[in-house]
């Protein structure tokens, strides 16, 4: 199997659980169990949710479910200038444009019987004017209508469902910098994936649409596009997806009670060989 160089990208909101023991596994193997070619990044752009405790507890897993690295952990939270740079191409492209409309506004816009008005013209150039007067930050949104001029059919490729075309015309003027941080998932992990020289994406199939968007933001910015594989994600007996505020769940309760890295193996339905 050719190795790639992989990454696994916990947010540090909470303990990891077996969902993410399958995504860090998947990801490890993929990179041949090679530390060289395995990547840890600290998803910890959200500042309101990320805590420091869990860094050290996810990496202290990892470590037991036998996952290395060699490179220094890459923190999203040290990246904010590049993320700020990146917002400013878009900016100076005309790609993205400023919006002061809170949520609350955003929502009531959005679920209106009667045709919406585009974000973009739901308020009046004095109402921004005198919102950015009055010191409101502006979250960043795309520019649906202009990124669909800008785009060619588009195309990705998933190593478990294949080529994927990007359908543009659903686009929306979704947020790609969050007032509070500056930057968005989206963009950040579009970044980090890049100057890291990461050849594969693995991650779980929640995120699957996520990555038409990812595609889009790697064309306008000049980027290339990585390979993808979208696993499938664990669930508990009921079907329902694990989540970190699942205590009983987590690999940390888990490892307290006498578990081994064999008997987390034996748990999960990984068939890693391809
Ligand atoms: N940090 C993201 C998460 O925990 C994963 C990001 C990604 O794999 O692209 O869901």
């Amino acid at each position: 199997m050719a190795k790639h160089y992989v990454r696994f990208a916990p947010s540090p909101t909470g303990d990891l659980h077996l969902g993410h023991a399958f995504s860090a596994l998947y990801a490890w193997h993929q990179a041949g169990q090679d530390s060289q070619h395995f990547q840890l990044r600290i998803d910890d752009l959200d500042h309101t949710r990320c805590r420091e405790q869990f860094i050290s507890s996810q990496i202290d897993d990892l470590g037991w479910l036998g996952i290395s690295w060699d490179k220094e952990p890459l923190y999203q939270s040290s990246r904010l200038h590049r993320y700020r740079d990146a917002l400013q191409f878009l900016k100076d492209k005309e790609l993205v444009y400023p919006c002061y409309l809170s949520r609350k506004e955003v929502d009531a816009i959005l679920s209106a019987p009667q045709e919406a008005p585009r974000l973009a013209d739901a308020l009046t150039d004095t109402e921004k004017q005198d919102r950015h007067d009055g010191g409101t930050e502006p979250a960043w949104r795309l520019d649906a209508q202009k990124i669909r001029q800008a785009c060619p059919q588009l195309q990705w490729y998933d190593k478990q469902k294949g080529s994927q075309q990007v359908e543009l015309a659903t686009l929306d003027d979704c947020v790609i910098a969050r007032r509070d941080i500056g930057a968005s998932y989206d963009l950040s992990v579009v970044l980090d994936d890049f100057d890291s020289g990461i050849s594969l994406v693995t991650r779980g199939q929640d995120l699957f649409a996520q990555t038409n968007l990812h595609r889009i933001l790697q064309h306008v910015l000049g980027l290339p596009t990585p390979l993808y594989d979208h696993h499938d994600l664990i669930r508990d007996e009921a079907g329902k997806r694990l989540a970190k505020r699942d205590d009983a769940k987590s690999l940390k309760v888990m490892r307290q009670s006498g578990m081994s890295q064999q008997d987390i193996l034996a748990i999960l339905p990984l068939s890693l060989s391809k």
